[in-house]
């Protein structure tokens, strides 16, 4: 299965921009896909569709959905993770009164194989390798949707597996969104590029922010002089004694156990995430969206700006002033089929997504 590479250069346009920068993001985009932006706002107000992120995990679908919401119409678009929804249950499960009004909606809506005491018993004691049943997580949705004002859904964490890709297609009558255009969206993402997150992820304690030491730093970065070189990174690495510090917070952020390892544990989950985006790729009568994370470094010139390419930051120290220096190179990585690619900014993919919905929904 290849993913087109989508091409965001515009020819005999020399403007550089700085993505991290809010106010410059907001020029690229109007720049790069201004008159879709109009279109699908348009439609937008009035309408909904119904989207399903299908990528393996980490693959980045909450940034590319909440990136497009945020540039098109940030109110009439949810995103909206099955994970999320399961978890904000367990508070329900210690509450009296509303695990009395949870037991009473699945009276009246769940079908399946499970009595009330074992759906209860599985909402309580989930663990990541056993998933909870279809029937039991298509209740729980359509109990949330009841809730909310109806609005554009970008579905995250479902289809999870091979069975429930059939159950997506009719998904749309369940929740009430009958007349809508739903969608798949594939995302491509090399596991070289999924590991490099992992592994360089660190997380604010207090406000649970996540960033990346090596591909999303923060502004402040702290250092450590009597720890230079704390495993598992090697000297010189961007890790080497340096740390980021919360923007929001200014505590130290951290790294989780166990992140060092990368992919391996997930090794297994990724195999099966790739084979649901492979089943979901064959489908007939629903349109698909292909989003590409990498680009091979032999193309790049041709289809995108240099400055829509992740850089690789690394830092280092001035001992002299007491001081950190950030640094940036280009990020260099092999794809799944062992070519030399860079991995793209979320904003150029954004672009792509907005131009293939625009397609999609035929405006
Ligand atoms: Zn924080």
């Amino acid at each position: 299965m290849k993913f087109p590479i989508f091409k965001t250069k515009i020819e005999g346009l020399n403007r550089k921009f700085n993505l991290l920068d809010p106010k410059e993001q907001k020029e690229y985009f109007q720049l790069k896909a201004g008159k879709e932006i109009e279109k699908l706002r348009n439609f937008l107000r009035e309408n909904t569709f119904v989207a399903y992120l299908l990528g393996k995990k980490n693959s980045g679908k909450g940034t590319y959905s909440k990136m497009f919401a945020e540039v098109i119409l940030p109110e009439r678009i949810d995103h909206f993770s099955i994970g999320d929804m399961v978890r904000a249950i367990d508070p329900e499960l210690k509450d009296e009164k509303k695990k009395r009004e949870l037991i009473n909606y699945l009276e009246k809506n769940y079908r399946g194989r499970l009595s009330l005491k074992e759906i209860i018993s599985a909402l309580k004691n989930r663990n990541t390798k056993t998933l909870l049943p279809t029937e039991l997580i298509l209740v729980l949705f359509k109990r949330e949707m009841e809730k909310r004002e109806k609005k554009t859904l970008f579905i995250d964490g479902f289809p999870r597996e091979l069975d429930q890709i059939g159950f997506s297609l009719f998904f749309r009558d369940l929740i009430g969104h009958r007349e809508d255009q739903d969608i798949f969206i594939l995302i491509d993402v090399p596991e070289a590029v999924i590991d490099q997150r992992i592994k360089y992820r660190v997380i604010c304690p207090i406000c649970q922010t996540s960033r990346n030491l090596k591909l999303f730093p923060t502004s402040k970065i702290g250092y450590d002089e009597e720890k230079k070189e704390p495993a598992p990174y090697r000297a010189g690495d961007s890790g080497a004694g340096f740390y980021l510090i919360c923007e929001k917070c200014g505590v130290k952020m951290e790294k989780k156990e166990g992140d060092e390892l990368g992919v391996e544990p997930i090794r297994e989950r990724l195999k099966l995430d790739g084979k649901l985006i492979e089943e979901s790729f064959s489908l007939y009568g629903i349109p698909k969206i292909l989003l590409r994370n990498s680009i091979p470094i032999k193309e790049a010139k041709k289809f995108v700006d240099d400055y829509e390419i992740t850089p690789e930051y690394y830092f280092e120290w001035n001992e002299k002033e007491k001081k950190v220096k950030v640094k940036e190179r280009p990020w260099v990585l092999t794809d799944d089929e062992g070519i030399e690619s860079y991995s793209l900014l979320p904003q150029p993919v954004v672009v792509s997504l907005i131009k293939q919905m625009v397609d999609v929904l035929n405006l």
